[in-house]
Order: structure tokens, then sequence, then C-alpha cells
């Protein structure tokens, strides 16, 4: 009776739920959002790409559910909290709980753990994406408000649009644009100078605003995201020894799913593909950096449809606004295996949050 007992309970011990068992912890972590980026977006980018995308080259895939607090159907402002924080919030939060209180983002708890951060967007940086990963604000839309909070961290490295929300304040006279050189950020923008013509320097903190307000889309010549995907891991890892948390954002798909216009959805699909290109060729080469792209949601309900002739697509949308379809999620380095199957958005905070040990 005595060995029966014993028996059940190592049946029962070896039975019971255990903590993923992590083969090994990155020092870096890299995280790649497509905007809008569901299945549908990325086989499109495949087939109209020569049947090739880089998403092929990562080894781990899941799926994430995108729901917020408030809505079956999130924004991106409550998708990006809950990567950023790790909280389910409502559409609209940024940076903010469901419950209308600040909640601590990775890029912060990176800051505070020594690493090097950095955000790279095609939209404005004060956009509901970027956002969410710095200010805390319990409504998307106030972008001068937004754009504060970058004075108040110590990130590294910044590449995205909304110059004006810096240097050009409606709301109060400050210039956030003078206060980031002031506090020894080399800051530049588009109408000084072309990205690629900048120099790197690892001993300072760098801005740089691609644009007024929006980017222009990739059809009307924005060409910097595969570039900064390239020199930005570069950067950052020479400004910590303790390694790095960047948040790189292809923030456009979004935007042409909304005006359901398909070729261009592709161009920005490829676009970011082309960035993921440069991030995945840093993390072969660095071993010590996971690199995850996913989506906050998708857009624009799209279907692949078959085309006039038989080997072209037709890209049909059922929507102009977002969708609540599970989007993947793709993993790349140490730590990866940690992204299969199916989680919610909330988990792949989590999971990065004990990955950098915080
Ligand atoms: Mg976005
Ligand atoms: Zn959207």
């Amino acid at each position: 009776m005595k060995s029966v007992l014993l028996l059940f309970l190592f049946l029962f011990s070896f039975g019971a739920p255990k903590p993923a068992i992590v083969s090994s912890k990155p020092k870096n972590i890299i995280l790649l959002i497509g905007d809008g980026m569901g299945l549908a977006q990325i086989s499109a980018g495949y087939y109209a790409n020569d049947q090739k995308i880089n998403l092929e080259k990562f080894p781990v895939t899941g799926l994430v559910m995108t729901h917020s607090s408030s809505h079956l159907i999130t924004d991106s402002a409550a998708g990006a909290t809950a990567y950023a924080c790790g909280c389910k919030t409502y559409n609209g939060a940024i940076g903010m709980n469901a419950k209308k209180k600040r909640c601590l983002t990775l890029l912060e708890a990176a800051e505070q753990h020594g690493l090097a951060t950095g955000m790279v967007v095609t939209c404005s940086v004060t956009h509901a994406t970027p956002a969410a990963f710095i200010a805390h604000v319990e409504s998307r839309s106030a972008s001068e408000d937004i754009a504060r909070f970058f004075l108040e961290t110590d990130i590294d490295l910044l590449i995205g649009g909304g110059l004006k929300f810096f240097n050009d304040r409606k709301t109060d006279t400050r210039n956030l644009y003078h206060e980031l050189t002031q506090k020894g950020y080399s800051v530049s923008s588009f109408t000084e100078k072309k990205l690629p013509e900048l120099t790197f320097l690892p001993t300072q903190p760098l801005v740089w605003f691609g644009a007024q307000e929006e980017p222009t889309t990739v059809a009307e010549g924005r060409d910097w995201l595969p570039f900064a995907a390239e020199m930005a891991p570069v950067f950052l890892r020479q400004r910590s020894a303790k390694g790095f948390f960047m948040m790189l954002e292809g923030s456009q798909i979004d935007w042409a799913c909304h005006a359901n216009e398909g070729p261009r959805a592709v161009q920005e699909v490829l676009d970011f593909n082309s960035a993921i290109g440069k991030i995945l060729e840093f993390a072969q080469a660095d071993g010590e950096t996971l690199v995850i792209v996913t989506a906050d949601h998708e857009t624009g309900g799209l279907a692949l449809e078959q085309g006039a002739s038989p080997d072209s697509l037709d890209l049909a949308f059922n929507t102009k606004e977002h969708t609540a379809v599970f989007v993947p999620v793709f993993a790349y380095g140490p730590g990866s295996e940690m992204f299969s199957g199916i989680m919610d958005n909330t988990s792949i905070y989590e999971k990065m949050r004990v990955l950098l040990g915080f």
C-alpha cells in the first residue's frame, strides 16, 4: 500500500506542470513589430517577393491573441502596451493599465538595469506603438504630451518621425529638440542630413527625425528603415556592456491596410522584411541576441484570392479596421524556444522580462 502511494506521488510530481526550461538567456533583445501584419500580409509579401521572406529563417513560431481589456479588437496603443508592460489595457492607453495607472515598460526596466535602449519606427516617434514603450498618458492622441516622456528617459537611440511635436509645440513653449541637445544627444533631422550621412559616435546618444510628422510611404521614397535596422544594434551594443533592448516597428503596414491598398501593403511588408534581414544578420553574427518578430493585431481582414492569371494574387480586404485574428510570432536566438505555441500578447512581455532577468 505504501509503495502504491509512493508510485502515485512519483507519477503526480512528474505530471504536474513545470516552468519552461530555458536553455540559454540572451544578452540583447530586439522586438520587431509589424503594425497590422497578420498571416495574410506576410503571405502576400512572400508571394510578391518571388516566394521568399526572411521570416522563413526563424526556427520558432507561435500564435498571439491580441484582444485588449476593453475590446475584442485591439488598437495599436493597447496592443503595444501589452508588449511593453505585460498588461491588458483599454484601447487608446499608452503605458497605462486598465485602471489608468502608469505601468513600468520593458524599455524603462532595461534602462534601470543598465542596458542600452533604442527605438526605430516608420511613424512619428509619438505614435501609439513607440509611445507605449516610453510614455504614460491616458490617450494616444496627446502627441505633444507623449513627446515630453522622451526627455524623462535615457533612451540611447531614437529614429522616426514627429519632429514638430518636439520643436514646434502648441501646448507649451518648450523646445524639446534643444533640450535633447542640452542633455547630450546628437540630434538631427531629415532637413539637415540623411540617416546614412550621420556619424554614429558610441559616446553620444542619438536622435534622428525622418519627418516633420509622419514619414512618407516606401512608394513616396522612404528608404531608411533597412539602414536603421543595420546600424541600430551595432550602435546599441557599443552603448552598454550589459546588453540592450530595442524595438523596431514597420509602422505603415497598418496604414496601407486601413486604406485597403494591397500593393502598398506589400511594399511596406517587404521594407519591414528587409529590416528583419539586417537584424537577423546581426543576431547570427552576435550569438547573444534574441530576435522576436510579431504584430500588435491584423488590419483589413486581408484575404489572398486568385488573381486574373494562374500565378497572380488578388488582395481582398474585408474591413478598413483592425481584426481579432491571432497574429504570428517568430523567434530566433537564445530563449527563442519560449515563443512556440499559442500565447497572449501579455505573455510575450512576460517571456522577455524573464529572459532579461528582470
Ligand atoms: Mg504602430
Ligand atoms: Zn491601425
